[in-house]
């Protein structure tokens, strides 16, 4: 239930209000806005009387919410939501690009590709250390070490890291990472969501590959719940009877979500086609959709790639491809 309040109610009387719904047995989530403030309700709300709270004189509406998510919905929260990480703004109109290698290999890989996305005009390095394979016999990271050679090509290029998280007992080790990745195979691993929404780490919450958008939507609703405001949402790629392209890029996803919730959203057209030439055509795309940013994979080398080498770009494709989403953002403005 969503509770509308009219414009400049004084501060008491909006407390005294949020007060006596979290007496009835509610959680109270308030979204100040410049003009309005609204106030969501989350939990049984059953036993509210909506014409009561209708009928108060700082009340001006009194909605029910049909759908299952509260905390990222639109309704609870008009206004866009922005993610801080450092300096980097994501949301509300502030786009951010990330690329890097799929996983970490070395050093030398990483601090090079770090390097030349910046020089690209990145905003933020990626780069799996923890690696999530179909097959158990291929590289599965480096792990504890990967996340450490991040560390060091943050330090080397000023970009903030984005890595994928698997498993809850990994936690301490992501202490000094700046975005939490959450795979699409572990969009639905609720314990993981509900022990990142403790954190205050931004999170970076891929679609899986068969789910839909209310069921995302479900999982940021679990890191949020928790807690955890920042999360990011991307669409990368589901599974259709595509037998070209590695999965099927949801580009309504976009504007669908956009409407649904506050939160940003972004895309990797890396895993959504699986095929560096068609990257730069849906990263267009995605950005002409209205998307908050892109994750797209970039290798120095990537013939010889530890994972995911046929669909990343090289650095030069990348910088070449970075331009033409600048001008897109600006044909859109
Ligand atoms: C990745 O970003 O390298 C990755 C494994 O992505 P996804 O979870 O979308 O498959
Ligand atoms: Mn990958």
């Amino acid at each position: 239930m969503i509770v509308v309040l009219k414009p400049k109610v004084e501060v008491d009387k909006r407390e005294h209000l949020i007060d006596w719904l979290k007496g009835m047995g509610v959680d109270v989530h308030v979204s100040v806005g410049e003009y309005q403030t609204i106030l969501g309700l989350v939990g049984d709300t059953t036993r509210l009387d909506m014409d009561l709270i209708d009928s108060l004189d700082i009340v001006d509406s009194v909605k029910r919410i049909t759908e299952p998510f509260k905390c990222c919905n639109r309704k609870f929260h008009p206004d866009d939501t922005v993610v801080q990480v450092g300096d980097v703004k994501i949301g509300g109109g502030y786009f951010c690009m990330i690329a890097g290698p799929c996983s970490v290999e070395s050093e030398e890989q990483i601090i090079t590709v770090a390097k030349a996305v910046k020089e690209a005009g990145a905003d933020m390095l990626r780069g799996g250390a923890f690696k999530p394979r179909t097959s158990p016999y291929d590289f599965q990271g480096l792990k504890a070490d990967g996340l450490e050679l991040l560390k060091i090509a943050r330090a080397e290029t000023g970009l903030p890291i984005v890595t994928e998280i698997m498993s809850t007992a990994d936690l301490p080790l992501f202490e000094d990472v700046d975005v939490l990745q959450v795979g699409a195979r572990n969009m639905q691993n609720f314990d993981l969501l509900k022990e990142i929404g403790m954190t205050n780490k931004p999170v970076l919450l891929k679609r899986g590959l068969a789910n839909s958008l209310k069921e995302l939507l479900m999982s940021a609703e679990y890191i949020m719940a928790s807690g955890n405001e920042q999360v990011i949402l991307c669409e990368r790629g589901i599974r259709t009877f595509s037998d070209y392209t590695r999965n099927t890029l949801d580009v309504s996803a976009v504007p669908m979500l956009h409407e649904l919730s506050h939160l940003p959203v972004i895309v990797d057209p890396s895993h959504a086609t699986g095929i560096a030439r068609l990257v730069p055509p849906m990263a267009m795309a995605a950005t002409a959709a209205g998307a908050d940013g892109l994750i797209i994979e970039v290798h120095n080398d990537p013939p010889h790639a530890l994972c995911d080498g046929a669909q990343s770009l090289r650095p030069e494709e990348y910088a070449d491809l970075a331009e033409k989403i600048r001008s897109i953002r600006t044909a859109l403005a």
